[in-house]
């Protein structure tokens, strides 16, 4: 059997400090054989490279959540720019918008993500996407973008909660869906119905750690070993054998961050 990526996990925040191994032997054993670590803000960007510099199958994506927009410059973007130079960066972000907690006036949030997109097709990087409540101001920014830079893959939308149209609009234009702990919450019926209508080449696992813990674990603190519970309702979503989804997210995981199939650099060595 292939191994799970979990293509979003924050373990450069604090929750994890400290505690990174024990974690790390966790989702070994649960299966997972690949993270991606996405900073907030520039400290957690660079902290993210330094442990993915530091281990085999540990990658970063460096960039300045909506929730930190108000810190992101000029300067900033150098560091990010510079940052993105290492092997181990495969994406620019977590970026996006936020408007249900709205922590960051929306034009602030704007540019920090209108500016970052330009990055990332300076840098010939894909995205990863936050969005909450802020489809109808981010679908036109994000599709406009998506056909100036080169390739069929442009990024992912994580944690996707949206409707079927806009994650249908997003996948024909070479974005990927981000698929974690909600799908298993029993009121997601209707992120159940997207994602299954979703074609299979296109969807991501992710845990989002430690937020959004799948259902058994709910009111903990989420982590990559968790991963398997998504992977399992996903199967069951679509009739497939958890053996296939595993195949399947993870080529995707290849196809968007670049890896090259068969390449040994896993977790699990
Ligand atoms: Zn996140």
């Amino acid at each position: 059997m292939g191994y799970l990526t979990d293509t979003h996990c924050h373990l450069s925040l604090d929750q994890f400090s400290g505690e990174l191994e024990p974690i790390l032997e966790r989702a070994r054993a649960a299966g997972v054989g690949r993270l991606v670590i996405p900073g907030i803000d520039l400290e957690t960007s660079r902290r993210a490279v330094e442990i993915a510099e530091d281990m085999a199958g540990i990658y970063a994506s460096v960039g300045v959540h909506p929730h930190e927009a108000a810190s992101y410059s000029a300067s900033v973007r150098d560091d990010l720019h510079q940052l993105a130079q290492s092997a181990s960066v495969v994406a620019i972000g977590e970026i996006g918008l936020d408007y249900y907690r709205d922590l960051t006036p929306h034009d602030q949030q704007m540019e920090a993500l209108v500016d970052q997109l330009r990055l990332a097709g300076e840098l010939k990087l894909p995205v990863i996407i936050h969005n909450r409540e802020a489809q109808e101001e981010l679908y036109p920014v994000l599709l406009e973008w998506a056909p100036t830079v080169p390739g069929p893959n442009k990024g992912v939308l994580h944690a996707y909660s949206g409707t079927r149209a806009n994650a249908e609009a997003a996948v024909s234009s070479g974005f990927f869906i981000g698929v974690g702990g909600p799908l298993t919450y029993p009121s997601a019926k209707e992120l159940r119905q997207t994602i299954q209508a979703l074609p299979q080449n296109r969807l991501l696992l992710e845990t989002d750690s430690p937020y959004l813990p799948p259902q058994p674990h709910r009111g903990k603190r989420n982590e990559p070993a968790y991963l398997p519970i998504v992977a399992e309702e996903l199967g069951r979503l679509r009739d497939t054998v958890v053996e296939q989804v595993v195949a399947d997210t993870s080529k995707n995981a290849n196809d968007l961050f670049g890896w090259l199939n068969g390449n040994s650099n896993y977790l699990i060595s």
